[in-house]
């Protein structure tokens, strides 16, 4: 018994203000099961739970992204607070960005690493960010990350960058990108992947797959991207489906609540449309 997982999304982000409901649902509509959605501030984390708490199907990743970090003092105590919750099944997303901004770059490697300290203390999988940081990102998870598994969020890397984020044992996750036409460099990457290191997000709201460019991207849309892999793979939609279900299980089975999950699953099982 497999169904879709979106691992990363933004449930409490602005756009879903007013059908947040409406969205987990036609998600559920289109067989996928469970939705990661990730925080990116304690303020973030706190909706995040919520959100968790109020909708089966939605779990939590609790964390502070990088380009959140600024100067001001961080309460750790209360962010690893929140991640002792239940429902909270990952720490992220946290990482490194000098993509538009390298004013904070200490303050960031700081941040950084105290969450994979939060992660390795509280055995959850990390799900990391890194834009224009990739070296430094590596680095970093080399030396700190020991128990943990690692996801590496929004994938765009070309093969040798693939070849390290596997050699480090780490799990990558790809969304609407590897649907773009001018994403050549991430499908060859995509090409040569072991199946079983592989998950797929939406990043919802942000990137939508090519089909929905233009329109708030959201986890109903993960059909779209699953669609496309199936077919760039040449496997059937059930097989790829399975296996990404299998790499659900290994990371982040044991802190789900399975039984929660078979109960949602027969009960939606009837409105598949897949
Ligand atoms: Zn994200």
């Amino acid at each position: 018994m497999s169904f879709w997982v979106d691992v990363h999304a933004h449930l409490d982000d602005d756009a879903f203000r007013f059908d947040c409901e409406e969205v987990i649902e036609r998600a559920e509509g289109m067989g996928i099961g469970t939705i990661i959605s990730a925080g990116v501030s304690i303020s973030s984390s706190r909706r995040v739970l919520e959100i968790a708490r109020r909708y089966p199907s939605v779990y939590a990743a609790l964390g502070i992204h990088p380009q959140e970090v600024k100067s001001e003092e961080i309460d750790f105590s209360e962010l690893e607070r929140l991640i002792g919750s239940p429902k909270v099944v990952a720490v992220g997303e946290v990482g490194l960005d000098y993509y538009w901004d390298r004013t904070h770059e200490r303050e960031q490697e700081e941040v950084f690493i105290a969450q994979i300290e939060i992660a390795e203390r509280n055995d959850l999988p990390l799900i990391v960010h890194s834009r224009a940081a990739e070296r430094r990102v590596l680095e970093i998870l080399a030396e700190r990350v020991h128990h943990i598994p690692v996801v590496w969020h929004c994938f765009s890397g070309d093969v040798s960058l693939l070849q390290e984020v596997l050699l480090h044992g780490f799990y990558l996750s790809v969304n609407g990108i590897v649907t773009y036409p001018k994403a050549t460099t991430l499908r060859r990457s995509l090409a040569v992947v072991p199946r079983e290191r592989i998950f797929l997000e939406t990043d919802a709201p942000y990137l939508s797959p090519q089909g929905k460019r233009g329109k708030r991207n959201e986890p109903a849309f993960l059909f779209e991207v699953a669609r496309f892999l199936a077919e760039f793979w040449n496997i059937d939609i059930q097989v790829l489906r399975e296996q990404l279900w299998q790499n659900f299980q290994k990371v982040f089975g044991k802190r789900v609540d399975a039984k929660i999950g078979r109960q949602e699953l027969s009960k939606r099982e009837r409105g598949y449309t897949i």
